[in-house]
């Protein structure tokens, strides 16, 4: 990421996104908000700032430790940089819902958060700032709640598959709780930082396999999706792995993290007086789930699950430009006329062209295209635009043809 100008730390764990990196995180930004809009879940904006109160109430204040990042404003007033927002969201929905009438409720937002990470290490992946989306659900009970963590089980799927990744969703610790509610979606990489255990199987699943309707009882995909074993080293159980996977199936690796949902019951809702009335005119704290995605982690995922030698393999959904265009003799008026042309074509139909118009040699602009890793390369050169034709190639190296200048934006278009 910062041999491909993507991003630049500014101290230890924090970093600036460079307009490379900042396009690909709005990307995956784009595709969590839509699978997170399209399960229900409703979009709001929390700050990133905090008072202290409200996680005394909980009991945090003192229990998170050195992670939080705590700050004094000028009135002597303790706030701090949020590293969750179970919290504030309890305290907005305690504000604004009494009823059973109003539940269930599922909010998120895609917010930066802070945590004071002892060792902020490969790069964004263990970052001290970092983009997270974090939901959060409200049911009246313990049914309700279970099917909203349902829905944002299967939303996660979707959200994976549409990055081009194989996240298997592992049996995660629950804590006091107990339970089976808590999954850590995880992709598997050497380079990874937790442990895993699961069964190769996983690997040949199809999220994408078929359409969903958050109406639907999704309990079934749930199971299909958690029948095989899977967990992350904290629940792994030895003799359970041993007698329900065959040797032959059986994967021990490491892998990234990068999402988490977990149903917590009334943790925070008891603490802070988060009740709603039941259709008996019981009163009861409402029961929570949280369910949170590392944005900007992704980014870095998604390239250890897709680079070569030679840099990254962007999957289309996320790429920071579909296509490279590559300008072979910039001196030559009509090669650059071509390509200004083929530029302006596919900029208007949406198609989002990166311009080498520099002055390097060619196989500087090659390795400097494969290392940014669009997906699509479009060669321009004098001899191919004296014939009428460019060259079009696939960075994974399955296409590489020439092809007609005037067919390429239909062929990006069609
Ligand atoms: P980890 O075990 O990696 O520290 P966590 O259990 O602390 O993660 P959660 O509190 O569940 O993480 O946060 C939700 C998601 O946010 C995680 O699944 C992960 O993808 C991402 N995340 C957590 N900590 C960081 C970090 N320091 N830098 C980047 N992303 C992070
Ligand atoms: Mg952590």
């Amino acid at each position: 990421m910062l041999r491909a100008g993507m991003i630049r730390q500014s101290s230890a764990g924090i970093y600036s996104w460079l307009p490379l990196g900042f396009r690909v995180l709005k990307k995956i930004e784009q595709i969590v908000r839509e699978e997170q809009d399209a399960a229900g879940c409703q979009e709001l904006l929390m700050p990133t700032i905090q008072p202290a109160g409200l996680w005394r109430e909980s009991g945090r204040y003192d229990d998170y430790g050195k992670e939080m990042l705590r700050i004094t404003d000028r009135h002597d007033r303790d706030m701090l940089f949020g590293p969750t927002n179970e919290e504030l969201i309890t305290d907005i929905f305690r504000n604004s819902v009494k009823s059973y009438r109003d539940l269930p409720q599922l909010l998120y937002h895609i917010q930066w958060k802070f945590r004071d990470e002892v060792r902020p290490r490969f790069g964004i992946m263990r970052g001290r700032e970092f983009l997270m989306k974090d939901s959060y659900s409200f049911d009246l009970d313990y049914e309700g709640a279970r099917r909203s963590y349902n829905k944002m089980f299967v939303a996660y799927l979707r959200t994976f598959a549409r990055m081009g990744l194989k996240a298997i969703p592992m049996a995660a610790d629950t804590g006091p709780i107990g339970g089976d509610l808590s999954h850590e979606f995880i992709i598997l990489a050497e380079t990874g930082e937790s442990e895993v255990f699961c069964h190769a199987d996983y690997l040949g699943f199809d999220p994408s396999a078929r359409g969903v309707d958050y109406d639907d009882d999704l309990q079934p995909v749930v199971d299909e999706w958690t029948r095989l074993y899977a967990a992350t080293d904290e629940k792994h159980d030895a003799d359970g792995f041993a007698s329900r996977v065959p040797s032959d199936k059986a994967l021990h690796t490491r892998g990234i993290e990068v999402g988490h949902i977990f149903y917590f019951g009334t943790k925070y809702s008891k603490a802070m007086g988060a009740t709603v009335q039941h259709a008996d005119g019981s009163e009861m704290p409402v029961e929570m789930g949280s369910y949170g995605i590392g944005v900007s982690r992704l980014v870095g995922a998604i390239i250890e699950a897709s680079h070569d030698e030679a840099g990254i393999i962007w999957p289309e959904s996320v790429a920071p430009f579909r296509v490279g265009l590559i300008n072979l003799k910039v001196d030559d008026s009509a090669t650059t006329e071509a390509c200004e042309q083929l530029y302006s074509e596919l900029s208007s139909s949406g198609v989002d062209v990166l311009y080498d118009d520099t002055h390097e040699r060619a196989g500087v602009k090659f390795a400097t295209s494969e290392l940014i890793g669009t997906p699509w390369q479009l060669v321009v050169g004098p001899r191919g635009v004296a014939s009428g034709v460019v060259e079009m190639r696939s960075r994974t190296g399955n296409v590489d043809e020439e092809i007609p200048i005037e067919s390429v934006t239909s062929r990006f278009t069609g």
